[in-house]
């Protein structure tokens, strides 16, 4: 029998989860002013033992970003070192607005009806794309939101690479251009391997394309063409997809231009739509 690491958390005992996750992120349903989206996934709700994991010992001595990281390798979410490197890298707590629990496995509202989204989603996303962001490769992530993903993306193809972030809200582009400012990724912004741009991310972004790799952070009715276009033959592309009931889609491009496309894993993520549907107008 595999070996089995075990947490105690609330007075349970958990075991790691099954690689292929079941996860299912809850987004409210408000879609209007005030309202927020709560973005949590069953694996989180249910399964995790450490979607609290600021307030449990890791017992490697480890706090904060690093422990973030531990708990996704031990619990079996992180299995590519190079992944866990950049994650460690990038410090989750400076892309969410101050107070919230940058480290605990979960969402977190980052304004304007959107959320940034659980640690293990990136992970999980980051490892369905790693071989299509190897050095020097290009990437383009849709609905870059805070930039974190983004910001990893462009840890992963360095600088010889080139990365694009898309998001259609003026003011979380700006304040995702601060979040990479304070991080170990700013010299790849700088340099202009890595730029976040406003616009809609449906189009893709045509300037840089075709892509290796392209990330869409919001669940899209159906995949948008333009994103097929820009997707490079042998390229890679992981898309939420569904209304309410989504699933997270890895598409890839044959060398011939042929598209195959097979579902990772059941999600609920913020839709894909237009800045009007998005912020009921504000
Ligand atoms: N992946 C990001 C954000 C996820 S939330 C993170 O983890 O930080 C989804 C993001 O998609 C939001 O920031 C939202 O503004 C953006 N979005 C939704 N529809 C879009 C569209 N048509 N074009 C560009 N961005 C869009």
């Amino acid at each position: 029998m595999r070996s089995c690491p075990t947490l105690t958390a609330y007075g349970r005992h958990y075991c790691a989860p099954p690689r292929r996750l079941v996860s299912l992120t809850f987004t409210s349903l408000h879609r209007h002013n005030s309202a927020q989206f709560l973005n949590f996934s069953l694996f989180t709700a249910f399964r995790s033992p450490f979607s609290r994991m600021e307030q449990f010992q890791t017992g490697t001595g480890l706090t904060g970003n690093k422990a973030m990281v531990e708990n996704l390798k031990r619990f079996g979410v992180i299995s590519s070192k190079k992944v866990a490197k950049v994650m460690e890298a990038l410090d989750r707590g400076l892309f969410v607005p101050a107070g919230s629990s940058a480290y605990a496995d979960t969402p977190l509202p980052i304004g304007y009806n959107a959320t940034i989204s659980a640690p293990h989603m990136h992970a999980m996303c980051l490892q369905l794309l790693e071989d299509k962001l190897q050095p020097g490769m290009r990437a383009l992530d849709v609905g870059s939101g805070t930039g974190y993903l983004t910001g990893c993306f462009a840890l992963m193809v360095g600088a010889e690479g080139r990365v694009v972030g898309v998001d259609h809200i003026p003011q979380l582009v700006d304040m995702s251009i601060k979040n990479v400012e304070k991080s170990v990724a700013a010299s790849l912004l700088q340099k202009g391997s890595l730029s976040l741009h406003v616009g809609d991310g449906r189009k893709g972004w045509g300037e840089f394309a075709p892509y290796d790799a392209i990330h869409v952070g919001a669940a899209a009715s159906e995949v948008p063409h333009a994103l097929l276009d820009q997707l490079k033959p042998g390229g890679r592309m992981v898309i939420p997809v569904g209304t309410y009931f989504q699933e997270l889609k890895v598409i890839d491009k044959s060398e011939d231009g042929s598209i195959k496309a097979r579902t990772e894993t059941s999600v609920r993520y913020v839709p894909l739509t237009s800045r009007v549907e998005q912020t009921g107008g504000f």
